[in-house]
């Protein structure tokens, strides 16, 4: 614990500790209040961490540094941290009594790509990326969420004296490449360490900030990666009667794998296939071949996820075959799975979201993104994923009315939350819907 934080964090818990007399209902606006003294009193060192993070992102299974700034920071407050699990992720256990193992996941991994927000901490940093040189920059906003999870931390531990259990604050490597939650799991997360009772993780995005959405069942998307080599005959572009064309073959797919979408799924149910990428060919007069296509196939219901999958190999195959031409290799690779919010979790947190945020919680549409935190909860650990945003109310209305610009959304190379109302959020509304889980459990319900 830092020399500042720790006379706020002492006299608020002492406070807030004649606000939740045992097993009554919490009196959350009150509470409320106590992590915002709390958060505000300890903001400074929350935005120093939050930049100094932003300016020097690392790339998945890469955040060496990252992780130890944040296992220095959990060390200080107590926690016992273990690193170095799933390969750069860490594990920090802090233990208060009987009850239940509460979980908070922040990811650590940051985007192959070239910040231009301008900002005066934006990241100017390369790495080797894929035998590549590339920029580095947190533009899924995940250096957000290790400053809302730390300062989560800190606030529940100043609160101590309001609940009884365990926290595991785990910090994931790779979360955009869907492999770190797997690679933590791998390495015994869930055996080396206490497997825990509940779950919580947040997410940023380009609405308000200040508000929260939240839903039960389908938080987000399978996504399944998408490789297809299709075959031809090389030749002279003058004379295609002696070649089989593959670059006919994938326009040809690449056409015609969307009628799959529009034809074969049914129209009520979501369903995604973006090619991404296309690589063959070297020059003008040269038929070549063979042809690349990479791309993204995203579902939200396994059956419909099953279905699309056989409608794409099926069109594949049949293009191929319309040119004569040999099979072609498909290969579909199965990414993250759709997060499933369990709905006692959620209408827990909910009710005390609720009291805290009114309007400001709403209750939202899936998002047709994927996030491998879906990892713990097919692992058996009933979980809530919510969303917290970053811009000023007033420029996300004049966008929503046209009469202001579009806001960057996360992954672009212009997103730019503001952070101290965001990172404010993210920690008042994790720290309640810990709270509100860990009192729950206290009451016996
Ligand atoms: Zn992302
Ligand atoms: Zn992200």
């Amino acid at each position: 614990m830092n020399r500042f934080a720790k006379p706020l964090l002492a006299s608020a818990a002492l406070c807030a500790a004649t606000l939740l007399p045992a097993r009554a209902e919490i009196d959350v606006a009150r509470l409320k209040t106590a992590i915002e003294v709390l958060v505000e009193g300890d903001y400074p060192k929350l935005d120093a961490l939050y930049k100094d993070i932003h300016a020097h992102p690392e790339i998945a299974f890469q955040e060496e540094k990252t992780a130890a700034k944040l296992a220095a920071e959990m060390r200080a407050l107590g926690f016992d941290v273990t690193e170095k699990v799933g390969k750069t992720g860490l594990v920090a256990i802090y233990k208060n009594g009987d009850g239940p193992t509460i979980m908070v996941r922040t990811e650590l991994d940051a985007l192959p790509m070239e910040e231009k927000t301008g900002l005066a901490y934006a990241s100017h940093d390369k790495t080797s990326w894929n035998g590549r040189e590339t920029f580095v920059a947190h533009s899924c906003g995940h250096d957000i969420h290790m400053a809302s999870w730390v300062g989560t931390a800190k606030t529940l531990v100043g609160l101590k004296d309001q609940w009884q259990g365990t926290l595991m604050f785990i910090a994931q490597p790779a979360e955009e490449t869907g492999s770190g939650a797997k690679a933590m799991l791998a390495d015994g997360l869930f055996t080396r360490f206490k497997k825990p009772d509940f779950a919580f993780a947040l997410h940023d995005g380009a609405f308000a900030y200040g508000t929260i959405n939240y839903r039960v069942g389908i938080g987000s998307s399978n996504s399944d990666s998408l490789f297809v080599r299709f075959r031809g005959r090389g030749g002279h572009g003058a004379a295609p009667q002696a070649t089989i064309d593959p670059v006919m073959i994938a326009a040809r797919f690449i056409v015609d794998v969307q009628s799959v979408i529009s034809r074969e799924k049914d129209p009520t149910e979501f369903g995604v296939v973006s090619i991404g990428a296309i690589h063959g060919g070297t020059a003008e007069n040269i038929i070549p071949d063979e042809v690349l296509v990479l791309g993204t196939i995203r579902t939200f219901k396994p059956e419909v996820r099953a279905k699309m999958l056989t409608g794409i190999e099926r069109t594949a195959k049949a293009v191929a075959a319309m040119s004569d031409a040999p099979a072609p290799d498909i290969k579909i690779t199965e990414g993250a799975k759709a997060v499933m919010n369990d709905p006692g979790v959620v209408a827990t947190a909910e009710k005390v979201l609720k009291a805290a945020f009114g309007d400001k919680l709403r209750p939202s549409p899936p998002g047709t993104p994927s996030e491998d935190f879906s990892e713990f909860i097919n692992a058996g650990v009933p979980s809530m994923f919510f969303n917290i945003g970053v811009y000023e109310p007033e420029r996300v209305a004049a966008a929503r009315d046209g009469s202001g610009p579009q806001l960057p959304p996360n992954h672009s190379p212009l997103f730019a939350p503001v952070p101290k109302p965001t990172i404010e959020t993210g920690v008042v509304a994790m720290t309640l819907a810990v709270l509100s889980t860990f009192d729950q459990h206290a009451r016996g319900k």
